[in-house]
């Protein structure tokens, strides 16, 4: 673990990552990551990297946690143990299952269960590297994954926390803040500002807090524009990939038909040849029409040239 740095937030008011007291860290989204799974999504936030991945509406297994009125949700959230400094035992703790929980409650509002009956949606973030704030990365992961599985939500959740360091409010703690500061409060909400969870580690008086919720609804905004954007950039590429041809390529199309066809005599033009016992020897090919059949014949190109003029 690093020292304690002497001040978290120099003269001109920046944080030592550069970053001003309201700037969170960078967010990168790709979505439909994982070819197996029914929705996924690798997301970086600062240097946390995630990755989530959304299996089902499917069948519950063990049979005993069906409920019959609604789908359950289930949410597994898993550090690698090469995810931070020192190896992390791998394996569930109190700490992945407690975030596990409560990114579960976070996103199952969101969801509209009652149209899956008796069925599972299954939620798994792996934490790639670690760096602060992976509880806020994974849901932000988890609630695009769940778009990209095409389960009807009532919106995106996006997560993003706030805190305080050198008795100043800051928003989307790094790894120092996050360890030295004196407080991180973890918070994700819909787009219409509803808070889906909200923890808090450390003290605030309550005229901090009201402000602290004000920074990190801001940082939520901004997250969810890269989640919806990453959404449609998306969907937009898969609709390019099995989009119906534009009626430039089907003109295209046809006219290399027709003069393929020139070559190919017609059906009607090729004649059968019968021999005198009355067997048909095999189909022959007419090069060239009769002399005087040439003349009825239609030259369909020439037709189908005019009307593309
Ligand atoms: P969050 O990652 O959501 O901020 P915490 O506040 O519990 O959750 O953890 C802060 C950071 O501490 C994590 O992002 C990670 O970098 C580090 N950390 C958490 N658990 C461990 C662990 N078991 N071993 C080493 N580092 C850890």
């Amino acid at each position: 673990m690093s020292d304690r740095p002497e001040k978290f937030i120099d003269e001109n008011g920046l944080r030592l990552d550069g970053r001003k007291l309201d700037q969170i860290r960078d967010v990168k989204i790709e979505v439909g990551v994982l070819a197996r799974a029914d929705g996924s999504c690798y997301l970086e936030f600062g240097k946390n990297k995630v990755i989530a991945a959304v299996y089902g509406p499917r069948e519950v297994h063990p049979r005993h946690q069906q409920k019959s009125t609604r789908a359950i949700v289930r949410y597994k959230y898993n550090m690698a143990s090469f995810s931070v400094e020192d190896r992390k035992r791998p394996g569930p703790d109190r700490r992945s299952t407690e975030v596990s929980k409560v990114s579960r409650e976070a996103l199952e509002d969101q969801v509209f269960t009652e149209y899956f009956p008796k069925s599972a949606i299954d939620i798994f973030v792996e934490v790639l590297q670690a760096d602060a704030g992976t509880r806020t990365a994974a849901l932000n992961a988890a609630s695009v994954a769940l778009a990209d599985a095409g389960i009807p939500m009532r919106g995106l959740v996006s997560a993003c926390a706030f805190g305080k360091v050198d008795d100043t409010l800051v928003v989307d703690l790094n790894k120092d803040e996050d360890n030295y500061g004196q407080a991180d409060v973890p918070i994700a909400m819909t787009p219409d500002g509803k808070i889906t969870l909200l923890q808090m580690d450390g003290h605030l008086t309550p005229e901090e807090l009201k402000t602290g919720l004000e920074m990190a609804q801001e940082g939520c905004r901004q997250v969810y524009e890269v989640q919806r954007q990453a959404l449609m950039d998306h969907y937009a590429k898969m609709q390019d990939e099995t989009k119906a041809p534009s009626v430039e390529e089907v003109v295209i199309a046809e006219e290399n038909e027709v003069s393929e066809d020139v070559s190919t005599p017609p059906e009607e033009m090729k004649e059968k040849v019968v021999d005198e016992s009355g067997e048909e020897e095999p189909e022959v090919e007419k090069a060239l029409p009769e002399e005087e059949d040439e003349e009825t014949v239609e030259e369909p190109d020439t037709e189908e040239d005019d009307s593309y003029e």
